[in-house]
């Protein structure tokens, strides 16, 4: 904050606040802010969520608010506790509800706004011991879930059906399903793909990007299945992602820039005709938010740091046809980088 020139930091109830406090209170209407000046913090509460948060976070400074006072005088009274008054220079957290910054420009009329990113993100970019073991225990469980989901695809059977037999998986084993995209045939070829009713056929590729969510860390894998003997075009392509992920793994070292890794995997698919297919960046960090700094792509010239997690998902999408996508989470040391998960990336292949 000093290097930054800030006189405060506002946090709202985001994985930013759960990062800096190992919680997060409910989320909604009701004006709930960390503020944080040079030397001292306390925070903005609704009164009935006050208890709560002070059970949480003894020892710091809380001012509540009711319902039927509303937030300003509260909010007011706190700022000038802080110190912080005119034109203050302000970072707020991005996630930060518009009619909860309304109230802090109202309070504070000639402040400047930043981005409070720039603060927390290189934080939270570098993962401690506790960190990388959850996304590790974490990334196991994914592992199991995209091998029940091998066992069970079959010819008939729904995405959403399959997708429940992933929620299930990590909810057996003590987790909670993050996200489940599962896109067989043409919707393979959609990136993000709705999970819906479609039934898997004969001769489709099915692309399974799963999630789970175990003690605040959640995972992110993406494997590729196929409906009976994949085609010569369809190995083809896997091959080429296959190539491009080795190339991105490679390439992912302490000082490298996050641009120079995902040009390297760009370049695969690009060599072998397929560059305007690949309609995405590289891949995204992995930590309390399942995207998150580090951004792999174009343009990102900050160096890979050690410590930090982040995927490498290239892939290759043929509207009407099919699409392919692998999907790594590395953790990067000094050495290089190293996946998360232990299972293959060979395509699947359900017999029929
Ligand atoms: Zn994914
Ligand atoms: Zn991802």
């Amino acid at each position: 904050m000093a290097d930054a020139a800030l006189d405060l930091v506002a946090i709202a109830p985001t994985d930013n606040l759960r990062y800096l406090l190992g919680f997060a209170p409910h989320s909604d209407e009701r004006l709930c802010l960390l503020l944080i000046s040079g030397g001292e913090e306390a925070m903005v509460v609704p009164a009935l969520n006050a208890e709560q948060i002070a059970s949480l976070a003894p020892g710091l400074r809380l001012a509540d608010w009711d319902d039927a006072a509303g937030p300003a005088a509260t909010l007011a009274a706190v700022l000038r506790s802080l110190g912080v008054s005119g034109a203050a220079r302000l970072a707020v957290d991005p996630e930060l509800r518009a009619d909860h910054l309304l109230a802090l420009e109202a309070a504070l009329p000639h402040a400047t706004v930043t981005n409070a990113s720039s603060l927390i993100a290189p934080l939270r970019e570098i993962k401690d011991d506790h960190e990388l073991d959850l996304l590790r225990r974490c990334a196991e469980l994914d592992d199991a879930a995209v091998r029940a989901a091998y066992a069970a695809l079959e010819p008939g059977m729904t995405e959403l059906e399959l997708a429940d037999v992933v929620a299930g998986t990590y909810r057996e084993r003590g987790g909670a399903p993050e996200f489940t995209i599962v896109g067989g045939g043409p919707n393979s070829a959609f990136p993000h793909h709705a999970t819906g009713s479609r039934r898997f056929e004969t001769g489709d590729a099915v692309v399974l990007d799963v999630g789970g969510r175990l003690d605040d860390y959640p995972s992110d894998i993406t494997r590729m299945a196929f409906v009976g003997d994949p085609s010569e075009r369809y190995r083809e392509i896997h091959a080429i992602v296959e190539a491009a992920v080795q190339a991105g793994i490679a390439a992912a070292k302490p000082g490298v820039s996050c641009a120079d890794v995902d040009a390297a995997a760009r370049k695969v698919i690009a060599d072998a005709g397929y560059g305007e297919y690949f309609t995405h960046r590289l891949g995204h960090g992995l930590g309390i938010s399942v995207h998150e700094a580090p951004w792999i792509m174009a343009g990102n010239d900050a160096p890979l740091r050690a410590g930090a997690v982040h995927s490498i998902e290239p892939g290759i999408y043929l509207p009407g046809e099919f699409g392919v996508r692998l999907e790594e989470i590395v953790h990067v040391d000094e050495d290089g980088a190293h996946r998360l998960s232990s299972l293959p990336r060979e395509v699947h292949i359900a017999h029929v």
